[in-house]
C-alpha cells in the first residue's frame, strides 16, 4: 500500500527499511537507556527515595516495559499491524519521555521519610507508565518489521539483524554518554527531555521513512480494523483508546503495593508490588499453558525441544536479574565509591552506563567471525552450555567489583578501571546469552507458537529486571544525616552483595554446563545452530 518508485532499491546491499528500522530503534534506546541511567539517581538524589524503593520502583518499571510487549506483539500480530503499533508506541514514548522532563521541586529531609513534591512524583509514575507502555508497542514490532523486509530464505537475514542490533547499542552508547552526563551535571529535566526529543526525532525519521517498508507492515485485514464496532468507533480507534485506558492502569499498578506479611518477610520487610503480582501470575499462566502444550500430540523431539527452550527462558530471567545491577548498585557505587577519572576526564555515574553498550558494539564483529568458524571446528557449545557460559562471565564480572573494594586500601576510592574490566566480562556473557537466546526461540519453539515464546522471552527479561530490583534491596545503603555516604561501610555493603550475586551466578551457571549433555540428548539433532543460522543437523 506504501510502496513508492524507490522503495523496492536496496542501500549498502540491504533493504531500506532496514535503515528506517535501524535508525527509530537506535533512538528508542537511546531514549529508554539514557533515561535508565539517570532513574535510580534522580530517585535517590530528586525525590528522595530510599535506597531499596529506588531499586523496587527500578526494577518494577523496567520489567513492566519488558512484559508489556506480550501485549503489543499480540495486538499487533491480530489487528492493528506493526507499522501503525509503531507509531503508536513512538506517540507515547515522546509523551513518556517528555513527561520525566517536569521534575518539580526537590524533596527535602531524609531519604525514605522526604517531604517529596507529590504532583511532580505522580507525573513521573504517569510518564513511566506512557514509557513502558510505548516500548511494549514499539520494541516487538520494529524487531518483527526487520524480519519481514527479507525473503523467507534470504542470506542477508542474519547480518540485517547484526546492523539493527548495532543500532540498539549505538543508541544506548550515545545516550548514556549524552543524556547522563547533561541529567546529573546540567539538570535532570534537561537530560530527561533530550531524551524526549530524540524520541521525537526518532518518530518523525520513522514517518518519512515508512514508505521504504515496501507494505509489509501493514494490518493483516484493514477493512475489519476500520470496522465501526462500539459507538461509532472502529476496532482501531477502540484500540487507541484501549491503549489510554491501559496506560492509566499501568500508572496505578506501578506504585501500589500489596501487604501481605509472609511474602514481605521473605523479601526482607519490603512489601511486595502489584507489578510482581501481575509478573507472577503471567508466568503461572505460561507454565500451565506450557505443560498442557507438551501434552497436546507434538512429537517427541519437539517435546524435548520446548523443554531445553523453557529451561533456557527460566535461567535467562537470573542472568538479567544479575545483568541489571549495573544500572542499580553498579550506579550506586559508582557515584559513591568510585574514583571515576579516567582518560582525562571525570565520568558521571550514570555515563559509566555506557561502557556495557561500547563493549557491545567492539564484541559483536568478533562473536560474528567466532561462532561459524567454531562450528567448523566441532567445537560450538549448544545452547545450554553458552548460557553456562553466560551466566559465569556475568557473576565473575560482578565478582570483579567486590575484588576491587577489597583490593582497595581503606579510605580511597576504587578506580573506575574495574568497573570496565567488570563490563567487559558482563558483556562476555551477554553476547553469548542474549543475541543467542534469540536465536534459541527461533530454532527450538515448535513453529505454531514461536510469537509466544518470543513474548515468554521477554517475560523473562521483566523477571530479571524484576529481580534485579530486589537483589538491589541486598545493597541499600542508609545515608548520613548531611545526606552523604560513610565510604567504608557503603563499600563493605556493595562487595558483600556483588560477592554473593558472584556465587550466583557462576553456580547457576556450572548447573546450566551439567545440564548441557542432557539437553543435547533432548533436543537431539537440533541443537546446534552458531548464531541464529538456519537450523542445521549435525547427524
Ligand atoms: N539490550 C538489549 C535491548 O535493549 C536486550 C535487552 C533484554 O532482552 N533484556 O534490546
Amino acid at each position: 500500500m506504501t510502496s513508492s518508485a524507490s522503495a523496492g532499491r536496496d542501500l549498502f546491499g540491504h533493504p531500506r527499511g532496514l535503515y528506517v528500522c535501524f535508525l527509530t530503534e537506535m533512538w528508542e534506546r537511546f531514549s529508554f537507556y539514557g533515561m535508565k541511567a539517570l532513574l535510580f539517581l534522580y530517585l535517590t538524589k530528586h525525590h528522595l527515595f530510599s535506597d531499596a524503593d529506588g531499586y523496587i520502583l527500578l526494577g518494577t518499571y523496567a520489567g513492566l516495559a519488558y512484559a508489556l510487549p506480550l501485549l503489543g506483539g499480540m495486538l499487533s500480530d491480530r489487528y492493528l499491524g506493526m507499522r501503525k503499533s509503531v507509531l503508536l508506541g513512538g506517540i507515547l514514548l515522546t509523551l513518556g519521555q517528555l513527561g520525566m522532563a517536569y521534575t518539580g521541586h526537590a524533596a527535602s529531609g531524609l531519604p525514605g521519610q522526604a517531604q517529596q513534591d507529590a504532583f511532580a512524583v505522580q507525573v513521573m509514575y504517569l510518564s513511566l507508565a506512557l514509557i513502558a507502555m510505548g516500548v511494549g508497542f514499539l520494541k516487538p514490532n520494529i524487531s518483527t518489521i526487520v524480519g519481514r523486509l527479507y525473503p523467507e530464505d534470504d542470506p542477508r537475514r542474519d547480518s540485517g539483524f547484526t546492523i539493527f542490533y548495532m543500532g540498539i547499542n549505538i543508541g544506548a552508547a550515545l545516550s548514556s554518554l549524552i543524556v547522563a552526563y547533561i541529567g546529573e551535571k546540567l539538570g535532570w529535566g534537561y537530560g530527561f527531555g533530550l531524551a524526549g526529543v530524540m524520541m521525537a526525532l526518532g518518530l518523525v525519521q520513522f514517518m518519512l521513512g515508512q514508505k521504504h517498508l515496501m507494505g509489509h507492515a501493514e494490518p493483516a485485514d484493514p477493512q475489519f480494523l476500520r470496522q465501526p464496532v462500539l459507538a461509532g468507533l472502529s476496532r482501531e480507534a477502540l484500540i487507541y483508546l484501549g491503549a489510554v485506558l491501559a496506560t492509566l492502569v499501568v500508572w496505578w499498578v506501578l506504585q501500589t503495593r500489596i501487604s501481605f506479611e509472609p511474602l514481605s518477610q521473605l523479601l526482607g520487610g519490603h512489601e511486595v508490588t502489584l507489578t510482581e503480582v501481575v509478573a507472577v501470575v503471567l508466568g503461572a499462566g505460561l507454565v500451565v499453558w506450557f505443560l498442557w502444550f507438551l501434552g497436546s500430540g507434538i512429537t517427541p523431539r519437539e517435546r524435548g525441544s520446548m523443554i531445553v527452550l523453557m529451561v533456557l527462558i527460566a535461567i535467562s530471567a537470573l542472568f538479567w536479574g544479575i545483568y541489571e545491577q549495573s544500572y542499580g548498585t553498579w550506579v550506586a557505587f559508582a557515584d559513591r565509591g568510585m574514583d571515576r577519572n579516567t582518560f582525562g576526564i571525570e565520568w558521571t555515574a550514570g555515563q559509566t552506563t555506557s561502557f556495557g553498550a561500547i563493549f557491545v558494539i567492539l564484541f559483536s564483529p568478533v562473536f560474528a567471525w567466532l561462532w561459524p568458524r567454531l562450528d567448523r571446528l566441532g567445537l560450538n557449545p549448544n545452547y545450554s552450555a553458552k548460557f553456562g557460559i553466560g551466566l559465569i562471565f556475568c557473576g565473575v564480572g560482578t565478582g570483579v567489583l567486590a575484588f576491587a573494594i577489597h583490593a582497595t586500601p581503606e579510605g580511597e576510592l576504587v578506580s573506575l578501571w574495574w568497573m570496565i574490566l567488570a563490563y567487559a566480562l558482563l558483556v562476555l556473557g551477554e553476547m553469548v546469552l542474549s543475541p543467542i537466546g534469540l536465536a534459541a526461540v527461533t530454532t527450538l519453539s515448535v513453529p505454531r507458537v514461536v510469537s509466544t515464546m518470543m513474548g515468554a522471552w521477554f517475560l523473562a527479561s521483566a523477571f530479571g529486571e524484576m529481580i534485579a530490583g530486589r537483589f538491589g534491596t541486598w545493597a541499600a545503603v542508609e545515608p548520613l544525616p548531611d545526606g552523604s555516604f560513610d565510604l567504608a561501610g557503603s563499600l563493605a555493603v556493595y562487595a558483600a552483595t556483588f560477592t554473593d550475586l558472584m556465587w550466583i551466578g557462576v553456580l547457576a551457571g556450572v548447573a546450566m554446563l551439567a545440564f548441557a549433555p542432557l539437553s543435547r540428548r533432548l533436543t537431539a539433532r537440533t541443537d546446534t545452530v552458531p548464531d541464529g543460522a538456519a537450523a542445521r543437523d549435525p547427524g
